[in-house]
């Protein structure tokens, strides 16, 4: 964020009516409103604060395919067909991301390096990048331990697989294209104006913010792991989880390179997932994880997450962290994300902490059908979004959840 400064809070007095009415400014909402604005229909943007106070300014900017749940998963669920177009979105989303790189949005395809925890992961990595399903192939060669050095100074991992076609983007400069995308088809954005509730009204909805009302005939929740208490349904359907940044002090263009010899994303496959890259000047590590059972202070988690980091490279012992933060992440509980329409109200969410590709694409879709296009139909209109009995908004599941994992992560299963 400091290498791409957001623009000054908006002073436009708010409407009294809008076409529509889009609730979140950050890659979702910024997307479909995008769309709206682009085919004619006056387009109003909501933030409780400023451009991109959720996730959009401040995530790893990692780009992958995205789609959690395997291939063999979706069929077991949903049958082949539906599998397969469900992955393909995945792919498409990357490839509309890809597009976007035109735009300054720090686009860099280095590619991915996908750790094994263990040898029985890295062994399963190598069997599903020989048996890839037919139409879904991504380019993946396998990387065996003694190899392992060319990709990541490193004995930590038991080999790992590249993924060339992973890229990553400076997150501020993709929200800043993005927004500079719908202002410029004419959609208005107005920050720091909290909705406090959608109340339907015989032309479509009364929108209560803390400004005043606005009346619209089309609402969009792109509210994500920030929803909050305006749409029980939606809270009842989405799991906001804290993910955990660190950025080490300036290291050295030179240094980082020695570290990670292409500049690549870094993933692994433990079940508490750590994820980290150079900063975008390659100056930095930027290192992401959970770091506490419970939600805590970004300040807090900085000794685990500087833990972690050393784990994988001890050389960064005595390096100092320059930055901390954390964010909201959406998770759902199938591990896909939603869109589509409920009680009126369109919605768009739940990317499971992988919304760098799926936020601009999904957004992009859910404007369209706003908009009534043909275009904007997904393999994931219609798909039930399920909730769990007792869950209101709060994961209380989630301390005694992530410990599990930690468990199996450290048993090495
Ligand atoms: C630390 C971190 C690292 C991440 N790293 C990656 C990564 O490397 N790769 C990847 O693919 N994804 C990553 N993600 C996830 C990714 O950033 C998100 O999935 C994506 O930004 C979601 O965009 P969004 O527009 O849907 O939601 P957000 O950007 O979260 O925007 C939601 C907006 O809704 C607003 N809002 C909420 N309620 C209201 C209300 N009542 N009234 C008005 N406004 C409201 C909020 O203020 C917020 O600005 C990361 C996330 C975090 C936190």
């Amino acid at each position: 964020m400091e290498n791409a400064p957001l623009p000054p809070p908006s002073e436009q007095p708010l409407p009294n009516r809008t076409d529509v009415l889009v609730i979140g400014a950050g890659y979702t909402g910024l997307s479909a409103a995008r769309e709206t604005a682009a085919a004619g229909r006056s387009t109003l943007v909501l933030d409780a604060g400023g451009l991109g106070t959720g996730c959009s300014s401040r995530n790893g900017g990692q780009v992958a395919y995205s789609i959690k749940p395997t291939f063999k998963d979706l069929a077991k669920r949903f049958g082949a067909a539906l599998a397969f177009r469900i992955c393909r979105e995945g792919l498409d989303a990357m490839a509309y991301l890809r597009t976007l790189s035109t735009h300054d949005i720090g686009w860099q395809q280095h590619g991915c390096f996908f750790g094994a925890h263990t040898p029985r992961h890295f062994a399963i990595m190598a069997r599903d990048a020989e048996s890839q399903p037919r139409g879904l192939e991504q380019r993946i060669s396998v990387v065996p331990r003694a190899e392992q050095a060319s990709e990541i100074a490193s004995d930590y991992y038991h080999g790992g697989c590249v993924y060339p076609d992973d890229a990553s983007v400076d997150p501020t400069r993709l929200l800043l294209a993005l927004w500079r995308r719908a202002i410029d088809s004419g959609a208005t954005l107005i920050d720091h104006c909290p909705v406090t509730a959608i109340n339907t009204s015989p032309e479509g909805f009364d929108v209560l913010t803390a400004r005043g009302i606005v009346h619209a005939r089309q609402v969009l929740l792109a509210t994500n792991g920030y929803s909050g208490p305006l749409s029980p349904w939606h809270r009842r359907r989405v799991m906001p989880i804290g993910s955990y940044q660190i950025a080490t002090e300036a290291l050295g263009v030179d240094t980082v390179r020695t570290l990670i010899p292409h500049a690549r994303n870094i993933v692994d496959s433990r079940r508490v997932v750590v994820y980290f890259r150079p900063s975008p000047d390659g100056e930095r590590i930027i290192f992401g994880g959970r770091a506490a059972l419970a939600e805590k202070d970004p300040l807090a988690c900085v000794p685990r997450l500087k833990q972690m980091l050393v784990q994988i490279f001890p050389q960064l012992k005595s390096a100092q962290v320059s930055h901390a933060w954390a964010g909201w992440v959406a998770y759902t509980f199938d591990t896909l994300p939603h869109l589509g329409r409920h009680e009126g109200i369109y919605y768009c969410m739940g990317y499971c902490g992988q919304g760098v590709p799926l936020a601009p694409y999904f957004g992009t879709r859910i404007g369209q059908q706003m908009l009534g296009l043909e275009e904007g139909r997904t393999a994931f209109d219609g798909l039930p979004f399920p909730s769990r009995p007792y869950y209101h908004g709060t994961p209380w599941f989630l301390a005694p959840s992530v410990f599990a994992y930690r468990v199996i992560d450290a048993i090495g299963v």
